[in-house]
């Protein structure tokens, strides 16, 4: 089983690595033939107009939707979120997925605390945490985050900041959190996604 990492800019690199470290083979994408073959994709934080653009001048934008359309799940971090969600308040033409039915803020956290690092609880992640890891909070390290304002019937909402809004959900096969699982040494959200694309290779369970 291969996972893909859309390599264009950003934080690709610290993805590979997390996946290596749980023995998944990775592979950087950055033309539409290298997503042949794989079985879900994450998309890194960066910045997503770059990643948008680049993304549509060598073609990827139809090739990830078909991969989209054959259920593989697709997981995007912070400009990754901005870059799957269907809404982005105030950049209407920015290129992007559409995938969830989500409507975005980018840089909510506007330009005096670009960054922070805070602890949620996230229940989902008990699904695949170790044994000493259960009910742990998640180590969610926020840069220039966007926030998720707004979410469509079918959107799962998988954690909150009080009273500012959602910074994790997930639609069917498509994961997205505001924050850098990839940039702490805590690889339950990898764990995770990697079991949502197990899930799809199994396909359903006979009846
Ligand atoms: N602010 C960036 C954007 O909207 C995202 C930042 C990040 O990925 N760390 O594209």
């Amino acid at each position: 089983m291969r996972i893909g990492v859309l390599a264009l800019q950003g934080a690709f690199r610290e993805h590979l690595q997390a996946l290596v470290s749980l023995g998944i083979e990775g592979v950087a994408v950055r033309l539409p033939q290298h997503l042949r073959g794989i079985a879900g994709l994450i998309v890194p934080g960066g910045e997503s107009t770059t990643i948008g653009k680049l993304a549509a001048s060598y073609d990827l934008l139809p090739a990830i939707r078909d991969l989209a359309k054959a259920g593989k799940p697709i997981w995007g971090t912070c400009a990754g979120l901005v870059f799957l969600a269907r809404e982005i308040v105030g950049y209407e033409c920015q290129p992007r997925l559409g995938l969830l039915d989500i409507k975005v803020r980018r840089n909510a956290f506007g330009s005096q605390v670009n960054s922070f690092e805070t602890w949620l609880s996230i229940p989902v992640l008990n699904k695949v945490a170790l044994p000493e890891e259960h009910g742990q909070p998640f180590p969610c390290v926020f840069i220039r985050a966007p926030l998720i304002e707004a979410v469509g019937e079918g959107v799962e909402v998988l954690a909150r900041l009080d009273g500012l809004g959602i910074v994790a959900a997930q639609q069917g096969p498509f994961l997205v959190t505001a924050f850098h699982p990839e940039l702490t040494r805590d690889r339950r959200f990898h764990r995770y996604f990697v079991s949502l694309v197990l899930d799809n290779l199994r396909g359903p369970l006979p009846r």
